[in-house]
């Protein structure tokens, strides 16, 4: 069987294998004889269930991750040059709305065993224009958040997370277990399909985590034109939309989100397990007082031995994925702009080290079983 197997990918969304699920049957029916396609009743419910299971005070639905992240950057009135502190290393979307908004990425390094901000050198890195801390919850593992918090206490910043790969994973902040994504005043998300939470399209969404109406009410507006109300337009804004199909699916998927989550833990834990004695694989930490649920299974592998344990699954058929290949601050849209006042000696090392394993709640146990025999094979062919 291991040589004839049916390939894995690193993600599959559930409807392959169920088709559509009898509940969407029936309210996307619903919606197609009234219609309403944008702003429909749909994403009402889902931004007050979604709240509801954040336990945060208000979801603001938009139409995709990076929206979320720019909204709620432009909602904090910054002035040019301000300065924005964020990981080096990850996706580089945060950065990117930084640069855009004509704000400075003051970019630190992050901890090698959980690809999160170290906090000693975040501190570090603070200089009297920094306005923002921005943490990014990487592959699922909670940042520091505990940590993160009181250094945004100390220098009067304002902390917006990017929980756009863990949503779910849980952060322990004053003794006290908080979904990540909730514990600063903003949060943002992402529902790309192989999210925890994924769409059949694009999706996001902003977390409004303080009682603070005025700062919900201009992201509502923002996300809207900058309307105050219709056709009235008082700031700058943007046209951000989750749609009404997106936003049913997504009730659907919320519903079974805790069972999903489950799943992804099992993988990773059974992962864990299987490798615990191959000395030539580091596997992801989450730092013991977090719980993690993991977007991606993400090993590190000696440098020259990444990309043949790569190829290797290829030829198993068995999907793996770098993520990610260049750190921001050497990427050539992002360069210009940066600021990099630390060392970012993790950040330069990770790219030619990781490697991220199927991890997705339909991943079936044999697919799994495929991958873990691959991976050991390989180290006992290799004699590493
Ligand atoms: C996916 C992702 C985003 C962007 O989300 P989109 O919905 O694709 O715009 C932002 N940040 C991180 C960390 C992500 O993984």
């Amino acid at each position: 069987m291991t040589e004839t197997f049916k390939k894995i990918p690193i993600f599959r969304p559930e409807v392959t294998d169920t088709g559509l699920p009898q509940e969407l049957r029936i309210s996307i029916s619903e919606l197609l004889k009234q219609g309403c396609f944008i702003r429909g009743r749909a994403v009402l419910d889902f931004e007050n269930q979604l709240a509801q299971y954040l336990s945060t005070n208000n979801v603001i639905a938009v139409g995709n991750g990076t929206d979320a992240l720019l909204a709620a950057l432009m909602a904090l009135e910054l002035n040019k040059g301000d300065e924005v502190i964020t990981p080096a290393f990850g996706y580089p979307a945060a950065a990117e709305m930084i640069c855009l908004l004509g704000l400075t990425p003051v970019l630190v390094d992050v901890d090698w065993n959980t690809f999160n901000f170290d906090p000693v050198q975040l501190e570090e890195a603070i200089s009297p224009k920094t306005k923002v801390i921005l943490p990014l919850h990487l592959f699922g593992l909670p940042a520091r958040m505990d940590d993160i918090m009181q250094i945004a206490d100390k220098y009067q910043l304002t902390v917006i997370e990017d929980a756009a790969q863990s949503l779910g994973s849980d952060c322990v902040v004053d003794g006290k277990k908080r979904k990540s994504g909730t514990v600063a005043s903003l949060g943002c998300t992402s529902f790309f399909p192989s999210k925890n939470l994924g769409a059949w399209g694009d999706g996001g969404a902003i977390f409004v985590n303080r009682d603070d109406p005025k700062l919900w009410n201009r992201l509502r507006s923002i996300v809207n034109h900058g309307q105050e109300k219709k056709y009235f337009h008082t700031m700058l804004g943007m046209n951000s939309r989750l749609d009404t199909v997106q936003a049913e699916v997504l009730c659907y998927y919320l519903s079974r989100f805790g069972d999903n989550c489950r799943r992804r833990v099992r993988i990773a834990s059974r992962y864990t397990e299987s490798f615990s004695q191959l000395e030539s694989l580091e596997l992801p930490l989450c730092a013991e007082v977090n719980s993690y649920v993991p977007n991606l299974y993400t090993v590190k592998v000696a440098k020259d031995r990444r990309d043949a344990l790569q190829s290797f699954l290829n030829k198993k058929g068995i999907a793996s994925q770098v993520y990610y290949p260049l750190p921001i601050h050497r990427q050539k849209a992002y360069a210009p702009f940066v600021r990099t006042p630390v060392k970012l000696t993790n950040s330069e090392q990770l790219p030619f080290c990781v490697l991220s394993l199927p991890c997705f709640p339909s991943m079936k146990e044999w697919e799994q079983e495929a991958v873990i025999s691959a991976v050991k094979q390989f180290f006992r062919e290799s004699h590493v």
